[in-house]
């Protein structure tokens, strides 16, 4: 069973099973809700979903997205939406233990992407800092 949480570990949760799939999101919403280039989902029928503890406060992102975080750190753990998506829950994956062992298959909303985002793995990398 996959578990992960938010960043002070107030929210855990579990999942059951596999997900329908992983992707990253590069729509404008999920960028700013997550202050981040992008976002990685991992979405799960919401009965696969089981909170282990804490209660995440829900914000109306949009006339129907719920968007979860924990109220404590501000981390964002899930997005639901019951009008176009229902019984489903989108999962930020970067919040998994272990995100190394769910890659994602595809980006999507590439049309709201930042331009330079699309070359990112050219840059230069440093293991930790430039001069370490
Ligand atoms: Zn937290
Ligand atoms: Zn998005």
């Amino acid at each position: 069973m996959r578990t992960g949480q938010c960043h002070c570990g107030a929210v855990r949760y579990a999942l059951e099973g596999e997900p329908m799939h992983h992707t990253l999101c590069h729509c404008s919403d999920c960028r700013r809700h997550a202050g981040a280039p992008m976002v990685g989902w991992a979405m799960f029928k919401s009965d696969q979903v089981k909170l282990g503890q804490g209660e995440p406060k829900v914000y109306e992102s949009s006339e129907t997205g719920r968007r979860h975080f924990c109220a404590d750190c501000g981390t964002s753990l899930f997005y639901t939406n019951e009008a176009m998506l229902p019984g489903i829950t989108d999962i930020q994956s970067a919040t998994l233990d272990d995100s190394d062992a769910l890659p994602p298959s595809a980006h999507i909303q590439v049309a709201d992407r930042i331009a330079w985002m699309k070359d990112v793995h050219l840059l230069p990398e440093f293991a930790r800092y430039p001069g370490q």
